[in-house]
């Protein structure tokens, strides 16, 4: 199993951070995926960090859409440096948020245009947040031209014409505890309706725990009930579901 979006760098994990990791891999997995993006570019810093100090810990860098009106121009270009260190493997998460709006509309598109353009001159895939936002997201990953790298929609919340617009544009989808909540049947879906192997898991942690551990301070090891669901949806094993969706966090990725 492969956890395609946590966040281990929060500051939630302080002195337990060992423990969550060890938790994870007796619980099957293989590798977890440390999404370097937060306010500014600690998260980042932090993530590429521990991809560095852990063989089963791979890092992405960018800056959260809620807060790119506070980006410098400073920060892009360490961000240009930091997306070229070992074990980074994307660039995110980045994309946008209507439903909350902390940073202006028309701000965190053009960000968002750049983020793109970035992953492109480096060759690494995409980790997008997209809330409220997917027909202004799908525009600008096709005008960008997103599919010479690829991504990941992550905890994909919308429904089966959002996720055929984002599989048109050669993306993946990704799918969290939210899959497991009473309410999410459009999710639900969505995770149906996609192909099986252009899907990814992930916990979002500390985010989002799935049931049922909904409203606990989410950890990796819980990925397992994500897929269970998963596989219960589909019709497939567990062992199915987990395989495929390593496999395909690998290719994208191009993990080692
Ligand atoms: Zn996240």
């Amino acid at each position: 199993m492969i956890d395609s979006h946590c966040h281990l760098d929060e500051e939630r994990y302080g002195a337990d951070l060992p423990e969550v990791m060890e938790r994870a891999r007796a619980a099957g997995l293989s590798a977890m995926i440390c999404i370097g993006s937060g306010h500014d570019l600690t998260s980042a810093r932090a993530s590429v960090s521990l991809a560095a100090r852990a063989a089963d810990v791979y890092a992405t860098v960018g800056i959260h859409p809620h807060d790119v009106a506070r980006m410098t121009e400073a920060d892009w270009v360490e961000l240009g440096d930091l997306v070229k260190r070992p074990r980074v493997v994307g660039v995110g998460e980045t994309g946008l948020d209507y439903f909350y709006d902390h940073s202006p509309r028309d701000t965190q598109r053009a960000a968002y245009r750049r983020f793109v353009a970035l992953a492109r001159q480096h060759g690494k895939p995409l980790s997008s947040h997209i809330r409220d936002a997917h027909e202004d997201a799908a525009t600008i990953l096709r005008e960008e031209r997103a599919a010479e790298v690829g991504g990941v929609i992550h905890c994909f919340t919308g429904g089966v014409e959002d996720a055929r617009r984002y599989l048109d544009l050669g993306h993946h989808l990704s799918f969290s505890g939210i899959m497991t909540f009473k309410n999410a049947q459009p999710i639900r879906d969505a995770a149906v309706f996609a192909p099986l192997d252009r899907i990814l898991v992930e916990t979002d942690a500390p985010f989002l725990a799935p049931v049922p551990h909904r409203g606990k301070r989410n950890e990796p090891a819980f990925l397992v009930h994500t897929i269970a669901a998963l596989a219960e949806l589909r019709g497939i094993g567990v062992e199915e579901a987990a395989a495929a969706t390593a496999r395909n966090a690998r290719r994208l990725f191009a993990l080692e």
